[in-house]
């Protein structure tokens, strides 16, 4: 049985720092690469308190940006390179989620300045080359090696105050990479090994969070695990299930992180027939015996909703939503005809 034909992998060089108490290093790092001038990239409701970060900073901190958005909108891109400019910094320093992370990566895509990424979700952007920009109503992605952050500060003690609800779904977030690079044409091992720490990593610390959302101990688990969900995210081509969720994301404005954890498991069910060595080492990762049952069973227990409708999705716009899916489809272990995706959109209402 051939189980791994062929593999192609490109590396970039980002340095990780990894620990309670790594911001404290955060001044360290900068100045180890000669970035003096910082420019803050957050999301508005972030900015209101940033004592914490400027007490270990000082003057590095040369302006804050807090145009941070989800899906990263054209017109917030277009505003954060004219402040850009303006600051003329060395570095775009990205503190906070994907959206903070997604905003510093627009910037990259057109100045030459290098992200340092401080990531408090479970989102995994900081460890790729994939970047994403919203305009009108259709998001773009792509792979830039010039957008993959050159350091990246992991301290769970930053993600302590991220509620339990928000902690669920983007650990569900993290957990779609990893389970699509598990069945990701051409993987390499690196990127499955990554996917499969990823899942054992975050399907135990998830429930522990949301019972708990105070324990370092599962915030740290937690954190391991997305780090790892990136480096799976950046090594393996994403399938179905994240071409499914950014257009309802990109088009329809539904939550990301939700929409990840509602479609999940059905995406897994339907691609189940097609990719069985997979599905068998998603399941085992999950501690589960079957991986769409498993999925399922732990979105629910962290008190996600499986329901499309819940986080927005209209009914009549399943149609328009299953062609644009299906129109420039990801490559994926299972063929999904219109009708299929209609029927998979249909159910997750
Ligand atoms: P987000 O960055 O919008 O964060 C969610 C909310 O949590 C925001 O309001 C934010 O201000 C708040 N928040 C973040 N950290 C917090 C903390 N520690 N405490 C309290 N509040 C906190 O959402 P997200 O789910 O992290 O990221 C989603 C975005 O990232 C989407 O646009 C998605 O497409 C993108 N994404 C990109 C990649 C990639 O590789 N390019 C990977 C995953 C996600």
């Amino acid at each position: 049985m051939n189980l791994l034909p062929s593999f192609t992998s490109e590396w970039f060089r980002t340095r990780v720092v990894f620990g309670v108490g790594a911001i404290d290093r955060l001044a360290a790092e900068l100045d180890a690469l000669g970035l003096a001038r910082a420019l803050l990239i957050v999301t508005r409701g972030r900015a209101n308190d940033l004592t914490w970060l400027r007490s270990r900073l000082g003057n590095r901190i040369v302006d804050v940006c807090d145009g941070a958005a989800l899906h990263v909108p054209i017109e917030r891109v277009r505003a954060a390179l004219e402040l850009a400019d303006r600051a003329s910094p060395q570095a775009l320093l990205a503190v906070g989620g994907g959206s903070a992370i997604g905003l510093a990566k627009a910037i990259a895509l057109e100045r030459p300045w290098p992200i340092v990424a401080v990531p408090t979700t479970y989102a995994g952007s900081e460890m790729t080359s994939v970047w994403g920009i919203t305009e009108g109503a259709t998001k773009r992605t792509g792979r830039n090696a010039a957008v993959a952050p050159r350091v990246v500060v992991y301290d769970p003690a930053l993600t302590l105050p991220l509620p339990a609800d928000v902690s669920a779904a983007s650990g569900m977030n993290a957990i779609a990479h990893a389970v699509e690079a598990m069945y990701a044409a051409e993987a390499s091992p690196i990127a499955l090994a990554a996917a499969d720490d990823a899942l054992r990593s975050l399907s135990r610390a998830l429930p522990a969070v949301v019972a708990r959302p105070d324990s370092i101990d599962a915030r740290t688990l937690a954190l391991r695990g997305a780090h790892a969900a990136g480096v799976a995210l950046e090594l393996a081509a994403m399938g179905l299930h994240h071409k499914i969720c950014h257009v309802l994301g990109g088009t329809f404005g539904l939550p990301h992180a939700p929409t990840h954890a509602a479609m999940l498991p059905r995406v897994v069910a339907f691609n189940t027939p097609a990719a069985p060595v997979a599905m068998t080492r998603i399941a085992e990762a999950l501690g589960a015996d079957d991986a769409a049952i498993g999925l399922a069973a732990l979105s629910r227990s962290l008190g996600l909703t499986s329901s499309l409708r819940a986080l927005g999705f209209d009914p009549t716009d399943v149609d328009r939503a299953a062609k644009l899916i299906t129109d420039s489809p990801y490559r994926n272990p299972r063929a999904a005809s219109f009708e299929d995706v209609r029927d998979l959109l249909r159910n997750a209402l």
